[in-house]
């Protein structure tokens, strides 16, 4: 037999290990961030069926997940794209087998794995669907691995006027663009969200042009 330690000791060490382990999982539970420690999380699935152009379920050894894009935010039911940006995001997904890659946020506030979701043939749909113009860029914070290629395709996407750019914004006309960056999302100056983000947190910025330049995406209740 290889080691003299006694049984005892075996005790110790596994009360040891079993702790050490508790208390890591306890503090992944508590903050959400952890990159891509928690082996438990899925990455290779099947996909199921779209929500939303920016959430999906998908399946692997008979368990369900909800996963939300990292990095994106497509039209919410009550904006304009929101319809063909969920057709779209189904027809890229419906029945094929996705590989999850995660960020250092990975789960969102309603416990979906916030995911970058990539096919087989190595394309990334949280970048397609916002080089094709189905979904704005939104770089919360943890979720900026792949900040300057979604920034990229989403300058494209707006050149080229694809989906939710093919209308003409409106212009920037406030004085400024109160963004709270922890969510990435710009807002009104007179936005009720503007009202409780704190100082220290809040950036103002001259344009929506800007602001979306820098992964911000427009707040779903002012709506700048
Ligand atoms: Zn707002």
């Amino acid at each position: 037999m290889i080691g003299k330690m006694t049984s005892t000791g075996y005790k110790t060490l596994g009360a040891v290990v079993v702790t050490v382990a508790a208390i890591t999982l306890a503090v992944a539970a508590f903050t959400g961030v952890g990159g891509d420690m928690g082996q438990s999380l899925p990455s290779r699935v099947t996909g199921k069926r779209a929500n939303s152009g920016h959430t999906i379920k998908v399946s692997n050894h008979a368990l369900t997940h909800r996963v939300i894009y990292a990095g994106i935010r497509a039209p919410y039911e009550d904006e304009q794209g929101h319809i063909d940006a969920k057709e779209r995001n189904e027809a890229l997904i419906a029945g094929r087998d996705l590989n999850l890659r995660y960020d250092e946020q990975f789960r969102d506030h309603k416990d979906r794995l916030m995911a970058y979701v990539f096919l087989d043939d190595g394309r990334m749909v949280n970048e397609m669907l916002v080089r094709e113009g189905w979904a704005y860029v939104r770089l919360r914070s943890g979720t900026q691995r792949h900040a300057q290629r979604m920034i990229r395709a989403q300058s494209l996407a707006r050149k080229e006027k694809r989906g939710i750019w093919a209308h003409t914004m409106s212009p920037s006309d406030e004085q400024f663009y109160p963004v709270d960056p922890m969510f990435a999302e710009f807002h009104l100056p007179a936005c009720e969200v503007v009202q409780k983000l704190p100082e220290s947190r809040r950036i103002d910025l001259n344009s929506k042009d800007e602001a979306f330049g820098r992964g911000f995406s427009p707040c779903d209740k002012c709506k700048p």
